[in-house]
């Protein structure tokens, strides 16, 4: 199967499936970012959303296959890449800002352009931080535990909270980082970028935040904007994790008032069944609760000892965890509402699911489109 090197060939191969697909926004770089329409004309509606982290590659490509796989009647809108700049990698977000061609082969080379070409705001053994223009610029070695954009991620959001003079130049802008997942088929050192993110508050977060925030970059605009107008029953995020090998969950929110929770894990049930059905092995409650993951909360034997109308627990050993992003332990203040926060605050189910980056590409892809589907399948089925 193969993968996107470049934005222009996710959107070719759209144009191949010859599917309608509709502007919801301009990144920065002038990429447009595209919502394809599939299914029938039923509503609710449902849609499926992908790289918003665009190092997790798997999400895009799975995003685009369930476009051409999905059999519904209700109407269907995927945002296959919530981030075209981070898909197309970190030389090319460089060849953006300097309007120059690049090549980098190694973080040597990475931190010799950023020291040329760029204005150095921060330089410490680690890390580099520079401004080329109007964009920030990251980049760190990877580690055994880490890629580079996750310890980039790590490293300034330290900053934002112990010296917020370094993230002052950078308010208002994006921080571009090379993902340095050397061991991950289809991201690799430098294949993709990861985008942050500084406020006009000085405050750090990524593309799949600011959903609550007035003030949001495009590409979050873009899918909020698109959740108002089809208001979706049924909102699917793909992400990928590097911190479960090849192992599988997907999360839950809590429903709104009135809505039927127990309905909600139904479908999350059948999303997890379907996905081991295929041989994907599921995360474990180590992997959750190790204190590395965005998805928190109490460990198994707490869970254990709180009254089951309790809605905020996690679903031990069974791949499916609930996730209330208003009351987390350690809480996620600050933050933000993600996507699907926003979708099941106010429109309806909402999941994330994760496949392990270590896993074969053909085999993370299928995972995801196999969630996507048992989602709708459960979703659509009377009971
Ligand atoms: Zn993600």
């Amino acid at each position: 199967m193969h993968s996107y090197s470049t934005y222009s060939d996710l959107l070719n191969h759209l144009d191949q499936l010859q599917v309608e697909y509709q502007d919801l926004g301009i990144a920065p770089n002038g990429d447009p970012i595209v919502a394809a329409r599939t299914g029938g004309d039923e509503t609710p509606t449902i849609v499926i959303t992908a790289g918003s982290h665009a190092t997790e590659h798997a999400g895009v490509r799975a995003a685009v296959e369930c476009v051409d796989r999905l059999e519904t009647d209700h109407a269907v809108y995927v945002v296959p890449s919530r981030d075209p700049i981070g898909l197309n990698g970190y030389a090319s977000a460089l060849e953006t800002a300097l309007d120059a061609s690049v090549s980098i082969e190694s973080f040597a080379a990475v931190d010799e352009i950023l020291e040329d070409r760029g204005e150095i705001v921060y330089d410490d053994d680690e890390l580099i931080l520079a401004l080329i223009g109007d964009t920030g610029f990251a980049t760190t070695r990877p580690t055994e535990e880490l890629p580079s954009c996750l310890r980039l991620l790590t490293r300034l959001k330290e900053f934002q909270h112990e010296r917020p003079s370094v993230l002052e130049l950078f308010r208002g802008r994006r921080i571009i980082t090379p993902a340095g997942h050397a061991a991950v088929e289809e991201t690799g050192e430098f294949g993709r970028a990861y985008t942050l993110v500084v406020s006009p508050d000085g405050e750090l977060l990524h593309l799949n935040r600011f959903f609550d925030r007035d003030w949001a970059p495009v590409e979050t605009r873009s899918v909020r904007s698109l959740l108002e107008r089809v208001e979706p029953g049924l909102v699917i995020d793909l992400h990928e994790n590097s911190e479960q090998g090849k192992r599988y969950h997907v999360s839950l929110r809590p429903t709104r008032s009135g809505v039927d929770f127990d309905e909600e894990e139904r479908i999350g049930a059948r999303i997890v069944d379907a996905v081991r059905d295929i041989g994907v092995p599921l995360t474990t409650d180590e992997d959750i609760f190790g204190d590395k993951l965005d998805v928190v909360g109490r460990t198994a034997d707490e869970d254990r000892s709180r009254d089951s109308s309790d809605r905020f627990y996690s679903r031990s050993g069974t791949g499916a965890y609930c996730v209330d992003p208003n009351v987390t332990s350690p809480p996620r203040s600050g933050e933000g509402l993600n996507a699907v926060d926003l979708a099941a605050e106010k429109y309806g189910f909402a999941f994330t699911t994760e496949t392990g980056m270590h896993g074969p590409f053909e085999q993370r892809v299928e995972a995801a489109v196999v969630s996507v589907k048992a989602a709708i399948d459960a979703f659509e089925e009377p009971h």
